[in-house]
């Protein structure tokens, strides 16, 4: 191991240690050396973005599985959460990634084989054998599975971009999630000059709406039920925006069909539950397309005429390997803004966070772990 500094044996991280269970605790800094790949680097953590899905880890759902494989895997015990990081690379396995140490980066979270059908097609967003950060698929049997609620990560210096001058660590740590918005806008088939609609306006329908845009729809409206996401659009100028709060589907169709009396080209749908669902496809213009990106175990009847004149439904919830340089450009030439979505919390706080089913560090936009 080559490093740039001294570092410690043991590091504090926040372990998922069953479902609803989660600890601030002195862990052994990640043996890297031990994994058995030479490209391998160890990044000291100075942001990690509290994403929605590590609410549903903690809640006991596998999300990557069920968007991924398609269905249930069971979680190991002694997670270490956080996929969405940034910080300084301190340490490298491989002589050919010394030049990498001391570097500011956005490192992508995840590992794809390369070999499967999928990676070969080029579709890395569905590799079965992907090694992942913040949840435990792909390291084997651990007493800790690896991720950046840690002072410490594992990450793939083949996979480390370096933070471009002028953004912040808290701003590079939302790469990932920005990946996901325009992997997830691409599937949307979003057609010049045709509005979109995006249910769900947290950070992912948040930065979807800001791809689409990017993408050249010709206007975006956002729907949703809290004051944070609503008021984060509004910041935004997003072209309606939407309190869709103790309305019914009637008035909803209502409204927001006079703001698209030809339909939407595309609907996304980061709720993924039946009444955003129904509402999404009822809204649906003639060969849109519909993207769920919050797959739920949930049987939903469809009547087929509302698919009619070529409407299909999509989901979609990974980026791809070329997703990411193309987010990274987006928000390093402004074209992605995220400067105003974070809240920063402290390593210590995190479980408390979690345990307050709705208390104020819910209810912020975005809570970036400062370290
Ligand atoms: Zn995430
Ligand atoms: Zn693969």
């Amino acid at each position: 191991m080559i490093t740039n500094q001294p570092l410690p044996s043991t590091m504090k991280a926040v372990v998922l240690e069953a479902p609803r269970r989660l600890a601030l605790r002195d862990i052994p800094i990640w043996p890297i050396e031990a994994y058995g790949d030479p490209d391998l680097v160890l990044v000291k953590v100075a942001a990690c973005g509290v994403c929605g899905s590590d609410y549903r880890y903690y809640a006991g759902e596998n999300p990557w599985a069920m968007h991924t494989l398609g269905r249930h895997v069971d979680n190991p015990p002694n997670i270490v959460l956080g996929h969405e990081f940034a910080g300084e690379i301190v340490a490298v396995l491989d002589e050919k990634n010394a030049r990498l140490l001391g570097r500011r980066v956005a490192p992508v979270c995840s590992k794809v084989c390369g070999t499967c059908p999928e990676c070969v097609s080029g579709q890395t967003q569905l590799c079965p054998n992907t090694v992942h950060l913040g949840h435990g698929q792909g390291w084997g049997k651990r007493d800790f599975y690896p991720g950046a609620y840690a002072d410490y990560v594992p990450a793939w210096g083949s996979g480390c971009f370096a933070i471009p001058d002028g953004l912040t660590y808290g701003e590079a740590a939302m790469m990932d999630i920005l990946a996901v918005c325009v992997h997830v806008a691409d599937q949307g088939n979003v057609q010049p000059g045709r509005p979109v609609l995006m249910m769900g306006a947290g950070p992912a329908g948040n930065g979807i709406a800001q791809a689409v845009l990017n993408l050249g729809a010709s206007r975006v409206v956002v729907t949703d039920i809290a004051d944070a996401p609503l008021e984060a659009a509004r910041r935004r100028g997003f072209d309606a925006v939407v309190d869709a709060r103790g309305k019914s589907h009637r008035v909803l169709v209502e409204e927001l069909s006079a703001l698209a009396p030809e339909g939407f080209g595309s609907v996304f749908d980061s709720v993924g539950g039946r009444d955003s669902f129904e509402l999404g496809l009822r809204l649906l213009g003639k060969k849109g397309t519909l993207v769920n990106m919050a797959v739920h175990d949930l049987d939903i009847p469809v009547n087929f005429l509302r698919l009619g004149s070529e409407r299909r439904i999509a989901t979609s919830s990974n980026f791809a390997t070329g997703d990411y340089p193309w987010a990274l450009s987006w928000l390093e030439s402004g074209r992605f803004v995220v400067k105003d979505w974070l809240t920063e919390v402290r390593l210590e706080d995190v479980p408390r966070v979690f345990a307050e089913a709705d208390g104020a560090g819910r209810r912020a936009f975005k809570l970036v772990i400062r370290f």
